[in-house]
């Protein structure tokens, strides 16, 4: 690719003008005064939680159905992950946050899983009742928007991924964070390039988190086409919304006040794993986001959380079903693709 060609040619491998031109870009799009390019979501959750000085003894709120790394994110920092269970959208139940809330909570991090955030003002109102940072788990949200707000811009800190599986996605790790705090975008820069000041000025010890220069030239590139990205697949959740069968099929409904950019399209059924296996036999490709939930990992046997702790998440983790949503799909194969999950439960129904 020419574009990689030229950034190789400038001898831009870590840092450098495409780095800064990816930051301003993406903290123009998240409507935050400032981004810092990273190594991947992960590490952005990380350096955010370690930045608002999360530690040991210290809680974290956050969602028990997320990808594990938001709950890794908290442990890593010897903290411990206090999970609230979720709506029917998937996404944090507001009216279960002040109840976990303790003098121990340092921050809270919603996830605004599938590419829809979370109701927003309910959580804010809460946090500030308790003077609590909200950390955003913006990684699969990119672009998406509560009541004209983009994710990242609402809580303290925002953090994103560009994994090649995300809507923005690099060609391998990336990820960033936002905020519109100058002194945590400053420590954040610091923190994850060696706690270097200066070429030889350790101001503290650091680590590696930098962003490679090679995604950044990436994700410029892709970056321009986002839009369309988020339009295409919008269109395609649409077209499912339209000819699922409600009576067997749910899946959550678009709010006039926010804008969802279907990082996955989610649908709830009975008979999940018996869907799925038709679904292949038919060649059509689904996944499961996720199907054990964080409480329930062997990782996290630790926390000793019993099975009938979320029992929302939990009855989701065995109905809910990723179908193909991404915009390389036409409207003729999502069309085919709903009519097949339809003929799923009609022909069980009749036969
Ligand atoms: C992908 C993802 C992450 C981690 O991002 P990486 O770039 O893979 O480290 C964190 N949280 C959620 C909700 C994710 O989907």
């Amino acid at each position: 690719m020419p574009i990689i060609d030229q950034s190789f040619r400038r001898g831009d491998f870590v840092g450098g003008e495409e780095i800064l031109a990816f930051e301003k870009k993406v903290s123009q799009l998240c409507e935050v005064k400032y981004a810092v390019a990273l190594n991947s979501g992960t590490d952005a959750l990380t350096l955010a939680l370690r930045l608002l000085d999360v530690g040991s003894g210290d809680e974290v709120i956050t969602a028990p159905n997320s990808f594990i790394a938001s709950a890794a994110a908290i442990v890593h920092l010897d903290a411990k992950p206090v999970f609230v269970d979720v709506l029917d959208d998937q996404n944090i139940d507001p009216s279960k946050l002040e109840g976990a809330i303790t003098k121990n909570t340092k921050a809270i991090m919603p996830v605004h899983l599938t590419g829809r955030m979370c109701e927003m003002d309910e959580i804010m109102d809460i946090a500030e009742k308790h003077s609590i940072p909200v950390v955003e788990d913006a990684a699969q949200s990119i672009g998406s928007k509560y009541k004209n707000r983009p994710s990242g811009s609402i809580g303290k800190i925002g953090c994103f991924s560009a994994h090649p599986l995300k809507n923005l996605n690099a060609f391998g790790d990336a990820g960033f964070l936002t905020t519109n705090s100058k002194e945590i975008s400053e420590k954040a820069k610091l923190l994850a390039n060696h706690g270097l000041k200066t070429r030889d000025v350790v101001e503290t010890f650091g680590f590696v988190s930098r962003m490679d220069t090679l995604q950044a030239v990436i994700l410029n590139f892709h970056l321009d086409n986002l839009e369309a990205v988020i339009s295409r697949r919008k269109m395609n959740a649409s077209i499912y919304s339209e000819i699922l069968n409600p009576k067997f099929v749910t899946f959550s409904k678009a709010r006039d006040y926010a804008l969802d950019t279907f990082h996955t399209f989610v649908i709830q059924v009975d008979k999940r794993d018996a869907l799925k296996d038709f679904l292949a036999s038919e060649g059509i490709g689904t996944s499961i986001h996720y199907p054990i939930p964080i409480h329930l990992q062997p990782a996290a046997s630790e926390l000793k959380i019993s099975e009938g702790t979320f029992p929302v998440t939990e009855k989701q983790s065995k109905r809910i079903l990723t179908l193909p949503v991404n915009q390389y799909l036409s409207e003729e194969e999502i069309d085919l693709i709903a009519k097949k999950v339809n003929y799923f439960f009609e022909a069980s129904v009749n036969g």
